[in-house]
């Protein structure tokens, strides 16, 4: 099961990535961190966790 975690892509913007299964990282590779910043709402998603996580989902 992949869950979500929102924090800033390669631009600094807010998106939602995926989690790895371990939880560890994203499946884009963007290191996961806690913003100390205010949680703004987004409904962007990072792109590339994505195309990752279609491809993961596909191929099982
Ligand atoms: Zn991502």
């Amino acid at each position: 099961m992949h869950e979500m975690w929102c924090g800033p892509d390669t631009s600094g913007q807010r998106v939602w990535h995926i989690l790895t299964t371990d939880k560890t990282g994203t499946l884009c590779g963007a290191e996961r961190q806690e913003d100390p910043r205010r949680q703004d709402p987004t409904d962007k998603h990072c792109l590339p966790c994505m195309t990752t996580f279609q491809a993961v989902v596909q191929t099982r």
